[in-house]
């Protein structure tokens, strides 16, 4: 069986009654990173590199600062952090004011007169360009997202493995409640990276069929929620819908903190 260490963990998601597997799969899997950036990360030398170039995303930064634990730890990792990029930011502000200060001695009059300041096209190695570049990097840079990125698709690629070898596994996946729309999104995408293309035609026709199902019935479900708002409905039974608007929040958006 493909890469066991992956096989465990999905054939036990596929296992849980739940509005998507995958969703069980990637909420481990940040608690475990939680787990590990707050602990034995601080003392690995190239985890310290890793998350002084990429830092944590504002959701893993709240993960991680919420857990109450290990302040000293998460404060190192954030110090390291800062400072790597405080340098970088420096060293690309300095050119920028050098630049402006030779530009504002040599041709400010004529320059001014002509409007010609803050219309100039910014070439791609200009620091302006730079610093824009490196602040978005830094926006959109995660530690833990890029992890989670990686050991999902080694998920994705055994959900498909087991979806195209083994009979129970496709039965087991076809009686599953539909999966969250971001989720939904990644298994499509791996059944074109994985599959051959008429196994993943016939993949993407099953899992539509079962979505739309799924999707058919948690909009009943909620639905229902919204009627027993109702005075007439006081005393009808709320058959599956007491939990309907969380589990609907995580059918269209995937796995988050709803307390
Ligand atoms: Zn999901
Ligand atoms: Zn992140």
């Amino acid at each position: 069986m493909k890469e066991k260490i992956y096989t465990i963990p999905v054939t036990e998601a596929f296992g849980q009654d739940c509005e998507c597997p995958l969703c069980l799969l990637h909420s481990k899997l940040e608690n475990d990173y939680t787990d590990y950036y707050l602990g034995p990360a601080l003392m690995e030398p190239d985890s310290r590199i890793d998350t002084n170039k990429k830092g944590f995303c504002r959701r893993h930064f709240e993960l991680l600062y919420n857990r109450q634990e290990n302040r000293l730890g998460l404060a190192l990792e954030t110090h390291t952090h800062l400072n790597e990029k405080l340098s970088q930011i420096k060293e690309i502000s300095r050119d920028i004011i050098k630049a402006t200060n030779i530009r504002r001695n040599s041709d400010s009059v004529l320059s001014s007169l002509t409007g010609r300041f803050g219309k100039e096209k910014k070439s791609a190695s200009s620091p302006h360009t730079k610093l824009l570049k490196l602040l978005i990097d830094m926006e959109n840079s995660c530690t833990i997202c890029g992890r989670l990125e990686h050991t999902m698709d080694r998920y994705l690629d055994v959900i498909m493995y087991l979806w195209s070898k083994e009979a129970d596994f496709r039965k087991l996946f076809s009686e599953k409640k539909g999966f969250c729309l971001v989720h939904l999104r990644m298994l499509i995408e791996a059944s074109q990276k994985y599959l051959k293309a008429a196994e993943s035609e016939r993949f993407l026709s099953q899992l539509m069929e079962q979505q739309i199902e799924n999707l058919d019935r948690i909009e009943k479900e909620l639905d229902w929620f919204t009627k027993k708002f109702d005075y007439r409905n006081n005393d009808a039974p709320w058959g599956n819908s007491k939990d309907a608007l969380p589990r609907s929040i995580q059918k269209l958006k995937g796995y988050s903190d709803l307390k």
